[in-house]
């Protein structure tokens, strides 16, 4: 088809929101606002000569009903997993969603582009709770990608999503 379906995940205020803002419309808030998941739509390079639609699906987080997570990750072909690199906890929050899309994605889950991101970079580092040796080391033992991000200050958020289009082996995906 020519839809491809990226969903982000990650516990509630690490960013999920602000990176996909950031991403799709290039704005940032300091207001915290709970989400309803959203998609968002933007047309993307396929194979060189055509086009296909990048489609965004910032989640809720854990508010999400189990099964709607579910549904979410066999329907996704490419997974964002944010972290906010001042929250141990949120860290943490992460490790049953990857074990989820392992168990989802089955067998196929090596063709699956995943990346690891560890956002809020631009906090002090007084306030840091996960170096970025231990999410590098993570995303080895998990086999996907890694970046730090700031949505606030739009550090590396559109190199995350180069990165993860990158990883696409069965079509060649650009920005
Ligand atoms: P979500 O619940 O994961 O969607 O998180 P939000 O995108 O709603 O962000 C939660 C809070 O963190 C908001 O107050 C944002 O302004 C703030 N925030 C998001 N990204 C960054 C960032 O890169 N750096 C800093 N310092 N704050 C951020
Ligand atoms: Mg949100």
């Amino acid at each position: 088809g020519s839809d491809y379906r990226v969903a982000v995940f990650g516990a509630g205020g690490v960013g999920k929101s602000s990176l996909t803002q950031r991403f799709v419309k290039g704005t940032f808030s300091d207001n915290y606002v709970p989400t309803i998941e959203d998609t968002y739509r933007q047309v993307i390079s396929c194979n060189q000569k055509s086009v296909c639609t990048l489609q965004i699906t910032d989640t809720t987080g854990s508010h999400q009903f189990p099964a709607m997570q579910r549904l979410s990750v066999s329907k996704g072909h490419a997974f964002v997993l944010v972290y906010a690199v001042t929250s141990r906890a949120s860290f943490e929050e992460l490790i049953p969603i990857v074990k989820m899309i392992h168990e989802v994605k089955g067998s196929g889950i090596d063709d699956v582009p995943v990346m690891l991101v560890g956002n809020k970079n631009d906090e002090p580092p007084s306030k840091r709770q996960i170096p970025t040796s231990f999410g590098e080391k993570a995303s080895k033992e998990w086999k996907c990608g890694f970046i730090e991000t700031s949505a606030k200050n739009n550090d590396n958020v559109q190199e995350l999503f180069q990165k993860l289009l990158a990883m696409e082996k069965k079509r060649q995906l650009q920005l």
